[in-house]
């Protein structure tokens, strides 16, 4: 392709903030990847309020139509339930079968913050986020119940998705651990372990993960020792909610929420996403970390196979990081969210 097509949804809060970073380190690496075309799309609850819709047909019918790719910012899910509002970046997940949430874990040497570089490969599609909950009025007051679905489809293509990812970081003595919770809820995790080790044996494959070692981690456990020894994992595969839980978790162990990049991918379709919400707490006062979105951008190339300009967007970083002279204040600086891009692209 001449150029490369990627929708660009801010959403809400520190989303419009970090997107614009995103955009300027694409535009920085010039002809080494195709031209980049960004296409500004609406969503989020700021829209939501303004429209009475959270994510308008017109959105998915562009990503889909349009576009090579997508960059997401943040959205404000508010724990309140709003009359008509539901989150667009679930929807978005799930309209577009973006089935897996990778996010990479990973510190840089030199910096403060444990040693890790591991991946968390989530779910997206199911487990308690398919929101089906409710409410009855009994003798003894309210009782309230969610459903928990689990398939083998999906936990087979997650399985699978992380063997890949496995595979793909080139370590000597690839090892995939399985976070589940089949001691206590045997149907339902019990079912998402068995898929994902069966997935080495599927005929398709063919003995390609055989050199895989696969591990299993309890949720609660797997915490823990994130906490403990966080070098010794490697890539980790979970069903929604937990790897929404432990990716949040590992992201304290390198710093910030705003150093965590994420891609939403699917068979057809990627979209770059900041694993942080829309931080309200500081919205608006250009302090954010661009930096949560600046990897998600350089992931987003990779996953469209433009590795070698993601690299260098990742180089980048990672030098600003280990100078440490210019952070915001989440990592304990003084710097503006400019100031961060400013030095990313001088680096590149
Ligand atoms: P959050 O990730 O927005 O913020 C948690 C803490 O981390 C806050 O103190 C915030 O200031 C800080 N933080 C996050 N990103 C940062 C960045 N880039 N730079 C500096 N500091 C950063 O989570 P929350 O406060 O629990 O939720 C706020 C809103 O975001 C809620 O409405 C929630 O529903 C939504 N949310 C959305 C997503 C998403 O879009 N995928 C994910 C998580 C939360
Ligand atoms: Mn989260």
């Amino acid at each position: 392709a001449q150029t490369l097509k990627i929708g660009m949804i801010p959403a809400d809060g520190i989303g419009h903030e970090v997107l614009p970073a995103a955009r300027a380190v694409l535009l920085a690496l010039g002809s080494s990847i195709p031209k980049p075309e960004f296409i500004d799309l609406n969503a989020g609850f700021e829209y939501f309020t303004r429209t009475g819709t959270a994510l308008p047909e017109e959105t998915i019918r562009v990503l889909t139509e349009e576009c090579n790719g997508a960059m997401f910012g943040a959205v404000s899910s508010p724990s309140r339930r709003v009359a008509g509002y539901s989150s667009p970046i679930v929807a978005l997940r799930k309209k577009l079968d973006l089935y897996a949430n990778i996010r990479p874990v990973a510190s840089v040497s030199g910096t403060p913050g444990s040693d890790v570089d591991m991946v968390v490969v989530r779910e997206n599609t199911e487990c308690l986020y398919i929101k089906e909950e409710t409410q009855i009025m009994t003798p003894n007051g309210k009782e309230a119940r969610a459903t928990r679905l689990i398939t083998e489809r999906a936990s087979r293509r997650i399985g699978k998705m992380a063997f890949e990812t496995a595979l793909s970081r080139g370590k000597q003595n690839p090892v995939l651990t399985i976070v589940h919770k089949s001691n206590v809820l045997s149907v339902t995790d019990g079912l998402f372990r068995e898929t994902v080790r069966g997935v080495p044996q599927l005929e398709e494959v063919q003995g390609r993960y055989d050199g895989v070692k696969i591990e299993e981690q309890l949720v609660d456990s797997m915490v823990y020792r994130m906490y403990r020894e966080p070098a010794t994992f490697d890539v980790a595969v979970a069903p929604n909610m937990y790897g929404d839980i432990i990716s949040d978790a590992a992201a304290a162990l390198v710093g910030s929420l705003g150093l965590v990049p994420s891609v939403n991918a699917g068979d057809n379709f990627v979209m770059g996403e900041p694993v942080h919400g829309s931080a309200p707490d500081i919205a608006g006062k250009g302090i954010a970390n661009p930096i949560a979105a600046i990897r998600s951008a350089s992931l987003l190339l990779t996953h469209l196979g433009h590795l070698e300009p993601a690299q260098k967007i990742n180089d980048a970083v990672d030098a600003v990081l280990r100078e440490g002279k210019v952070l915001t204040p989440d990592l304990g600086g003084r710097s503006r969210t400019q100031e961060v891009l400013d030095e990313v692209l001088k680096k590149m």
